[in-house]
């Protein structure tokens, strides 16, 4: 039984890993069995990176929704009919719950039935075999795989499988799935889906995807990390019209693409996720005139809000650059502010399309320069803790201060940090310690009193009643410890000297 737990605890992100135990943790005590599937699947077994969470659960996933909704999980979308709900858990982590089904047809090619099923019935029915493998999240099977269509072989080959000789006939939708995830892995189709596939090309089957389907495949190429060579496949393959004539006309506007896609692996270098699902679809359609925009989302089904956020994306952009650019965040502390609350994904393609050289150098500041000082600053708390000022209200108040203060280029180093902390929280400098002082030329202080000590007892007492040697000594009381220390710096100057000697016989 090989045990997948260990692969997902050490793959998935915090807030992921908080929604998968949450998700766990209702269906127990709801009584429904709760099985990780698809896609995220995929992603942990081949690497890539775990972008969403879909949980598909055997029974009706809506209470299960509504008691995560209380806990402050957002509904993005909910598909009463297949009985599947878009999810946003805590900490911007995107998911999908859907209730196992098989999906009937009378005929290849007909409008399916949905019979609510098992787990192993909701797979076979799934488009390629390696996205037909599940994660038991159960407590008697809990890490154990499912591949009934041992999916797990195929992606070690490399291949996309579809699942049936019909499964581009009954979703022809999946012409443009089986391309974009060959490209996005770089999989090739396998010897005989090819032949399917090439078989549906032949029937013309790509020119009867449904929009709406047309409209979540656009939708998904957007999301994907590389979204180029996906859209290029689907121009080679004439699949382009299949989403749009206008599009397949015009073409993406790839260097747009390519700019945005640069910047994400800069914002991803710098620790940044971002989520550029509006952003790219903006840069796929650069090329069409913004009327032919809204005529192809509406088309392809984005609903209202989406399609606003879409179609509005570009002008609330430049609107926050104007900001960006104005006296109100002119100081580096309220650019930063500024900065932190805009969307990253307005960030990301400012710094893709924007020519003002001022937003873009304070973009690049916060991303690489601000956000790191800033995620310092609990270390510049434990320093001010030390040195002995209480937490509070005004103890933030002098962290925030240091923080704008080092934006603006100051207190970076520790000895400037703590100076600075002495003085905005109001604490004295420590005494300057004098024996510290006296600790650092020992011999020639201490030498020194001794012997003046030494020439004053001397002096008390009569020149006859001096030990001979002292006799010397004492004659010129006062000057006895300046000779002492002439005596040792000739010493020393001597044996400089010889140093320098030795030194330039060397050369
Ligand atoms: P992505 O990484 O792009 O999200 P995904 O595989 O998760 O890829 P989704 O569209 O999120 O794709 O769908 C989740 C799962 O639902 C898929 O992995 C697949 O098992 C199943 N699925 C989606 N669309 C279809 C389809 N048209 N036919 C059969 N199964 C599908
Ligand atoms: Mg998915």
């Amino acid at each position: 039984m090989p045990d997948y737990m260990f692969l997902l605890e050490s793959r998935l992100l915090p807030e992921q890993r908080a929604a998968m135990l949450r998700v766990q943790e209702l269906s127990a005590a709801m009584g429904f069995n709760v099985y990780l599937t698809g896609g995220t699947v995929r992603d942990l077994i081949t690497g890539a990176t775990l972008r969403d969470l879909d949980f598909t659960i055997e029974g009706n996933p809506s209470r299960l929704a509504r008691e995560l909704e209380k806990g402050g999980a957002k509904i993005l979308f909910e598909d009463e009919r297949l009985r599947t709900i878009e999810i946003l858990f805590a900490g911007e982590c995107e998911g999908s719950l859907s209730a196992a089904r098989d999906d009937y047809y009378v005929r290849p090619g007909t409008r399916p039935e949905y019979r609510w099923s098992t787990i192993m019935e909701d797979l076979r029915r799934r488009d390629f075999s390696l996205n037909a493998i599940a994660i038991s999240l159960n407590s008697a099977s809990r890490g154990l795989l499912l591949d009934p269509a041992n999916g797990l072989s195929d992606i070690e080959r490399g291949e996309i499988r579809a699942l049936t000789i019909h499964s581009f006939t009954n979703q022809p939708s999946r012409l443009l799935r089986a391309m974009r995830f060959a490209a996005r892995m770089n999989f090739k189709l396998e010897a005989r889906t090819q032949e399917w596939f090439e078989l549906a090309m032949e029937r013309d089957l790509q020119h009867s995807i449904t929009p709406q389907d047309a409209g979540d495949e656009l939708r998904a190429v957007a999301r994907e990390e590389r979204p180029i060579p996906t859209l290029k496949s689907w121009e080679a393959h004439r699949l382009m019209e299949c989403i749009h004539p206008r599009l397949a006309k015009r073409h993406p506007d790839y260097e747009a693409i390519a700019r945005l896609a640069k910047v994400r692996e800069d914002l991803l270098s710098a620790g940044l996720r971002p989520r550029l699902g509006t952003a790219m679809l903006n840069a796929i359609l650069g090329r069409l005139q913004s009327r032919e925009q809204a005529a192809l989302l509406s088309k392809a089904g984005f609903r209202t809000a989406e399609r606003e956020v879409a179609l509005g994306f570009v002008a609330s952009a430049l609107r926050a650059q104007k900001e960006l650019l104005s006296r109100k965040c002119e100081a580096p502390v309220e650019a930063y502010r500024f900065l932190e609350r805009l969307p990253l994904e307005i960030s990301a393609w400012l710094l893709a399309e924007s020519t003002k050289s001022k937003a873009l150098s304070k973009i690049r500041a916060y991303v690489q320069k601000w956000r790191p000082i800033r995620m310092a600053l609990p270390g510049v708390a434990t320093e001010l803790e030390a040195l002995g000022m209480p937490r509070g209200p005004r103890f933030d108040g002098v962290i925030e201060q240091v923080f704008a203060i080092q934006l603006a280029g100051r207190g970076k180093t520790p000895e400037e940090r703590v100076k600075l902390l002495r003085k905005l929280a109001g604490i004295k400098e420590p005494p300057k310690k004098k024996l510290e002082e006296k600790k650092k030329k020992p011999a020639k202080g201490v030498r020194k009193a001794e012997l003046v000590a030494a020439a004053k007892q001397l002096e008390a007492v009569k020149p006859a009643e001096r030990p001979p040697a002292a006799r010397k000594a004492a004659a010129p009381a006062a000057t006895a410890a300046p000779k002492e220390m002439r005596k040792r710096a000739g010493a020393k100057h001597a044996k400089t000297q010889k140093k320098k000697t030795g030194r330039r016989r060397s050369r």
